[in-house]
């Protein structure tokens, strides 16, 4: 078995019901694509989108969810009700959910533990800020990171990890193509070295992904797709990134 590609929309806060005119697009792309291609809308959009795509091939995902499945969490959604929606994986550990709320890689885990739970595939995001970077210590990151947030049971079916740089997210900048080669290479590594289905665990990168520099990244060994945000939010952008990847 080889990882399974996907290009992944990360909406982000964006978007609402007039929004859903762009998944008509996205939806006849993703029935000719053989990657697979998801849409991870506000958790309020996604079951509009779920509806509106019928039994059509685009996945919806959340963007976050709570480690339990119910219970006294004000303004807190669980996996388990992500996946009543019609979810199918949930985004993890996002840079920008670990800046905004303080989210550690214990909770991560405990996030995904819970995707798990739930049936869902677990995006666990993962990615150094620009000091770090600058500071040498991306692969040292990326390895506390991907060893403090993956749970266990984690497996090439239930778990996809997306390496996003802090400082490439939104900025227009992205890391030399040997920058990702060699975090994708660590990850592949370090999977391949715990998970019996290492080898086959769905590889992203994250980070200012646009259809003028999507296929090169494609082309890197251990890349199996994007985790795509700005450039997802519109089906014209967003068609030309899965065709490059498909
Ligand atoms: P961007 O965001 O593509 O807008 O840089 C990526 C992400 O945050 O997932």
């Amino acid at each position: 078995m080889a990882p399974r590609k996907l290009a992944a929309g990360n909406w982000k806060m964006n978007g609402d019901l007039a929004a859903m005119d762009q998944i008509d697009a996205m939806l006849n792309s993703a029935e000719d694509a053989s990657c697979d291609v998801l849409i991870c809308p506000p958790a309020l959009l996604i079951h509009p989108m779920v509806a509106r795509i019928g039994a059509g091939d685009l996945l919806v995902g959340g963007q976050d969810c709570h480690a339990e499945a119910k219970g006294a969490h004000t303004g807190d959604i669980s996996a388990e009700q992500l996946r009543d929606a019609g979810a199918s994986h949930i985004i993890l550990g996002h840079s920008e959910r670990r800046a905004d709320h303080a989210e550690t890689d214990a909770q991560i885990r405990a996030k995904a533990a819970a995707a798990h739970r739930a049936g869902l595939v677990a995006i666990i995001c993962l990615g150094e800020t620009e000091a770090q970077r600058d500071g040498g210590q991306t692969l040292d990151v990326i390895a506390a990171q991907l060893d403090g947030s993956l749970p266990e049971g984690a497996t090439a079916a239930n778990t996809v990890i997306a390496y996003e740089p802090v400082w490439a997210i939104g900025t227009g900048r992205t890391p030399s193509t040997d920058q990702i080669a060699e975090v994708h290479a660590l990850l592949r590594a370090r999977l391949s070295d715990r998970l019996a289905t290492g080898a086959d665990v769905t590889l992203l990168y994250g980070g200012s992904v646009k259809a003028s520099n999507a296929a090169e990244i494609f082309a890197l060994p251990h890349v199996d797709g994007a985790l795509v945000g700005g450039a997802s939010l519109k089906a014209a952008d967003f068609l030309p990134i899965i065709e490059a990847l498909d």
